[in-house]
């Protein structure tokens, strides 16, 4: 089942040789530490534009063996920039395709390096695509390890972590191994990578989460694809965002429609209770609508996954409609 995992994210992803795809235990919350002990050498440039992204870079800047982080952060509803970093200084930059939090999604690509800094490594850049692997495309060329739990847009379980491994990512965690620097066995990606090799996980997965996401995997390849995935997620999202634009009483969160996630839909209400029509709905059994409550709108949040039938998106809009009528 590892084997065949491994096999399907390689071909949906278009990874070419050198590649790696590394699972195991953890999610990717545990991911983040086993990047702070097995992939970041010394500090890292995080972006942070929400909940996920904050939470990755206070591992990093708690933990002892590190440099504290450069940070960059934008307000809620928007992302950051990086910032081309010296690679003496910096030695991964720590990306979110998908900020699940606040609806934000944001483009993939490398910082300009400069290219005086002749024989030190550039830095690796680091994606977590918890949310957006499988509903977004991207060029592995831009990426070095682009990291995810299947629970989100692989509709699987959670507890496992999926990290495509660039041949520079692969031979960074080669090279903190050689170096000695202490790693909890399962926090340990050279342990992780091996086992991967061998179509094995360290320690006993949950076998159902494994069997979900192939599933789902098979079932995108058999689609079409990456491209077909994502445009079931884009035909979703797309028309949650174009009917919120038609409504007085709602409006997309995120201004700027480049910046617009199409997997999380985050939609402002004025003159209705977000919480009302998600009561409303929950009670009729539409469920997890609810927004993120930290960011403390009057809000909805709408899921877009390539697994949920654009019609039912659809027809999620009508049954607000309904509710805010009656409300
Ligand atoms: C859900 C999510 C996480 C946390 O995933 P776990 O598997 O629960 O650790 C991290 N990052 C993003 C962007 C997420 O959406």
């Amino acid at each position: 089942m590892v084997g065949r995992l491994r096999a399907a994210m390689t071909e949906l992803f278009g990874l070419s040789d050198g590649w790696e795809v590394v699972l195991g235990n953890g999610g990717s919350t545990g991911f983040w530490d086993a990047a702070a002990f097995s992939l970041i050498e010394r500090r890292t440039q995080h972006l942070t534009f929400g909940e996920f992204s904050e939470k990755f870079s206070a591992v990093t800047a708690s933990a002892p063996h590190l440099d504290d982080p450069v940070v960059i952060t934008a307000p809620y509803g928007s992302h950051p920039v990086p910032a081309a970093a010296d690679p003496a200084e910096v030695d991964v930059y720590a990306l979110t395709h998908n900020e699940t939090s606040t609806g934000v999604a944001m483009p993939l690509t490398q910082p300009q390096l400069d290219p005086c800094r002749q024989g030190v490594p550039p830095a690796l850049v680091m994606v977590d695509a918890t949310s957006a692997a499988g509903a977004m495309t991207w060029d592995p060329r831009d990426v070095d390890c682009y990291y995810f739990a299947p629970q989100k847009a692989f509709a699987a379980d959670g507890g496992l972590f999926i990290a495509l491994c660039s041949p520079a990512a692969i031979e960074r965690i080669e090279r903190i191994d050689a170096s000695g620097r202490y790693k909890p066995a399962t926090l340990d990606l050279a342990i992780a990578a091996r086992n991967s090799r061998q179509d094995q996980t360290y320690n006993t997965p949950a076998l159902a989460t494994i069997l979900l996401t192939l599933e789902t995997a098979e079932w995108m390849l058999d689609g079409g694809g990456l491209g077909w995935a994502a445009s079931r997620s884009a035909a979703s999202s797309g028309a949650v965002y174009g009917w919120a634009a038609e409504r007085d009483f709602a409006a997309p969160f995120v201004a700027d429609e480049a910046m617009r996630s199409p997997v999380v839909c985050t939609i402002d209400f004025e003159g209705a209770s977000a919480d009302d029509i998600a009561a409303a709905l929950r009670a009729n059994d539409i469920i997890d609508t609810e927004g993120y409550r930290k960011l403390g709108r009057n809000q909805l949040r709408i899921a877009a996954f390539p697994a949920i039938d654009p019609a039912d998106a659809e027809a999620l809009t009508a049954c607000i409609d309904y509710i805010v009528e009656r409300l």
